[in-house]
């Protein structure tokens, strides 16, 4: 299963009126897509703007209306920490405040420069009655676990949003004690991470060399753990993922999967196309299902990148290549399906509601003879219009793992 990230676009008034997948040159995925079957795809349903998180949890199954329970327990699980139930997760940026604790740079210039010193300082921040979990990820990002008990996740977050404001207290956003707790906890955290980390040797050291500092840390996207199951326990599978992105790897560490490391992927236009496609192709020799996340078409999207996004479907295309020869050479019998988490059209530049182009390919699947994989073919397409949770039942019958129904 590749995924590829905000992968669906809408036709671009700027760009001859074609979607970047329309421009590209996509040899691999039109062939696939002629030989196999196509459609559409709404990653949750019709009209929903989904986030990553949700999405992705509704490609591998998961109803998200039933199962999401917030980003950060995903992005925990995905950076390697191990959560329990009813410890309460965040998202946090390292920012620069000013000392009326006014935000100058969200991101405390996106730089990492001696950020693991300040986290293990942070990480030794005492709150009252819980004990926290804190870890920095990748560039100006880390991850903070509140565990003990009466804790909830319904609280506000702490983002100033832009530049030049005040940093917004936590609130409970329910009348609850355990969400009055959590906010009050984190606001301490808050104000106890600008006191650990304002004359911080390492902050110093960074402002000396024109970085800005990192002296507060802002946690959002409280999440709990989701209560499911592992596809190994629904279908009896095993599973890998091969991605780089923390969130991506967190929906497939909860879904019981291997998280197999690329070390030269990046989570960016940048990363090593080609690598992540061979690892994948040699995590199927062990597993039942592997997906491959490709993360650039949404970050291109974000930017309103058409070029950049064009490129970056080109790179994933050469890459399936690759992964079809190598799938051909060693004869492993296998079923094929790409598509997108959701739509990010470089004129937009945010996630929209509409539905991404899907194909799947493999032995005894029905060919759709559309000449071209990109929206307007797979419209015409001979699956039709599903929604994403049904994607990961229909691969699990395709490859003989799926329960009967009824007698
Ligand atoms: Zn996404
Ligand atoms: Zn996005």
């Amino acid at each position: 299963m590749v995924i590829c990230d905000g992968l669906g676009d809408r036709p671009s008034i700027k760009n001859g009126n074609r979607t970047p997948l329309e421009a590209a040159s996509a040899k691999t995925l039109s062939s696939l897509a002629r030989e196999g079957s196509v459609g559409l795809l709404d990653p949750v349903a019709p009209g929903i703007r989904p986030g990553s998180d949700v999405s992705t949890m509704s490609l591998l199954g998961y109803d998200p209306y039933e199962s999401y329970q917030g980003r950060g327990s995903l992005e925990a699980l995905g950076s390697g920490l191990s959560l329990k139930t009813g410890d309460v997760a965040f998202r946090c940026n390292f920012s620069t405040a000013d000392e009326k604790l006014k935000i100058v740079d969200r991101r405390a210039g996106r730089n990492d420069y001696r950020v693991k010193e300040l986290a293990a300082s942070v990480s030794k921040i005492r709150l009252p009655g819980i004990k926290i979990e804190f870890k920095a990820t990748v560039s100006h990002r880390a991850v903070l676990i509140l565990r003990g008990r009466k804790l909830s996740r319904k609280v506000s977050d702490v983002d100033p949003h832009e530049a030049g404001k005040p940093i917004p207290a936590c609130n409970a956003l329910e009348d609850s004690a355990p969400a009055k707790r959590t906010a009050s906890l984190v606001n301490k955290f808050v104000r106890e991470s600008y006191r650990v980390l304002k004359t911080h040797p390492s902050n110093l050291d960074r402002v000396k060399k024109g970085i800005p500092a990192a002296n507060i840390v802002v946690p959002r996207g409280a999440g709990t753990l989701p209560k499911v199951e592992t596809l190994n326990q629904t279908y009896g599978i095993r599973t890998a993922c091969v991605g780089a992105v923390p969130l991506v790897r967190g929906v497939c560490r909860l879904a019981g999967m291997q998280l197999i490391d690329v070390p030269s992927a990046t989570g960016g236009p940048d990363t090593d196309y080609l690598g992540k496609a061979r690892a994948a192709v040699n995590a199927l020799k062990q597993n039942d299902i592997v997906v491959l996340h490709y993360k650039a078409p949404d970050v291109l999207g974000h930017d309103g990148d058409f070029e950049g996004k064009r490129r970056a479907i080109e790179r994933i295309d050469s890459a399936i290549g690759s992964a079809v020869d190598e799938i051909k050479r060693t004869e492993l019998d296998c079923v094929i399906a790409v598509t997108g988490d959701h739509s990010t059209p470089v004129d937009v530049r945010e996630h929209t509601a509409d539905p991404v182009p899907l194909l799947i390919h493999g032995t005894g699947i029905p060919s759709s003879e559309v000449q071209r994989f990109d929206e307007r073919n797979a419209a015409r397409g001979n699956i039709g219009r599903i929604r994403g949770i049904y994607l990961t039942p229909m691969l699990m019958d395709l490859i003989g793992f799926s329960k009967q129904f009824g007698s």
